[in-house]
C-alpha cells in the first residue's frame, strides 16, 4: 500500500494513504494523517485505513519518542497500521466515548490498546505545544489539535474538509455539533491567520482557514433554525439505506445530515 509523504516544512508532515478513488487506476490521497515534531517529543495525528508500515514511514521522519492520537472511532482514522505503534510501545490516544463504534467496524482492535484523549489534554513536544480541543459532533468524542505557536488546527473529520459528514450512524444532531463549534471559534487565537488540516485535504476547495468555520457555523446555524434545507438525497451506508439532505455554503460545498438529527426535541415537538 502506497503511503505519500509530505513534507508541509521541516517539523509538520502529511502521510496520505494513495488510493484508486475514482475507479481510473490513478492514485489519489485518500486519507491523510499528520506527524508533528517538537525538541523533544512527536506526536502523529490519526493512522490512515488501509495502508501498512506507517510506522516505518513516520520513523524515516523521526526517531524522537512518539505518542499518537486518533481524532475519532472510524476505520479510516484508526486503520491497519494501527497495531504497529502499539507493538512498538507507542501511548495510543482516542476519545473512549469513540471506543464501541470503531469496534464495531474493526472487531480486531483492543480497548487495552488506548488511552482517552479529551478536551484540555496538552501535548508538550519542546519548543512546540498542542492542545487538545473538544469538536463533538461527526462523532460524539471527535476532538481537533491546536497548535496555537504556529495556528494549525488538526481536525481529523471533526468540520469535514468541505464535503462534511453529518448523516453518518453515530453523528450528533447539529444543534449539538453548533455549541461544539462555537465553543472551538472560541478557543482559536486568530481565526482569520489559522491553517486547518483535516483528514481528508483532497475534498478541500482551498485553504481552509477560519472564515470556513465561520460559513460552517453560520450555514449550521441556518439548517438548526430552519432557514434552509438544501436538497434531499438518498444514500447507502454500513448495509442501511436512508435519506439526508444536503446544504452548501461558500468552501462549505457538501455538509449532509438528516432532517431528524437537526434538533430532536424541536423535531418532536414541530
Ligand atoms: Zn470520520
Amino acid at each position: 500500500m502506497n503511503i505519500q509523504v509530505q513534507n508541509i516544512n521541516d517539523t509538520f508532515f502529511r502521510l496520505s494513504e494513495l488510493s484508486d478513488l475514482r475507479g481510473d487506476g490513478e492514485l489519489l490521497p485518500g486519507v491523510d494523517a499528520y506527524l508533528l515534531t517538537g525538541e523533544k517529543r512527536a506526536v502523529l495525528v490519526d493512522t490512515l485505513q488501509n495502508a501498512t508500515g506507517l510506522y516505518e514511514k513516520v520513523r524515516e521522519l523521526t526517531e524522537l519518542p512518539l505518542d499518537v492520537l486518533i481524532t475519532h472511532g472510524h476505520i479510516d482514522h484508526a486503520g491497519k497500521s494501527l497495531p504497529e505503534f502499539v507493538a512498538a510501545g507507542c501511548a495510543v490516544y482516542m476519545p473512549e466515548v469513540d471506543f464501541e463504534f470503531l469496534h464495531s467496524m474493526e472487531p480486531g482492535v483492543k480497548k487495552e490498546w488506548f488511552h482517552n484523549l479529551k478536551d484540555g489534554d496538552v501535548w508538550e513536544l519542546g519548543g512546540r505545544t498542542l492542545h487538545t480541543l473538544s469538536c463533538a459532533g461527526h462523532t460524539a468524542g471527535s476532538v481537533v489539535l491546536y497548535d496555537p505557536k504556529e495556528n494549525l488546527l488538526l481536525t481529523g473529520d471533526a468540520v469535514g474538509a468541505g464535503n462534511f459528514w453529518m448523516h453518518i450512524p453515530g453523528a450528533l444532531p447539529l444543534s449539538e455539533f453548533l455549541k461544539s463549534l462555537a465553543g472551538l471559534r472560541e478557543k482559536i487565537r486568530d481565526p482569520e491567520q489559522v491553517r486547518i488540516y483535516t483528514g481528508h485535504q483532497i475534498q478541500a476547495q482551498g485553504i481552509l482557514t477560519g472564515t470556513y468555520l465561520d460559513e460552517l457555523f453560520d450555514l449550521t446555524t441556518d439548517i438548526v433554525s430552519r432557514k434552509i434545507a438544501g436538497e434531499e438525497r438518498e444514500a447507502t451506508l454500513l448495509g442501511k439505506t436512508f435519506c439526508y439532505r444536503v446544504a452548501a455554503r461558500g468552501q462549505v460545498y457538501s455538509l449532509c445530515y438528516r432532517v431528524e438529527n437537526v434538533d430532536p426535541i424541536r423535531h418532536l415537538c414541530p
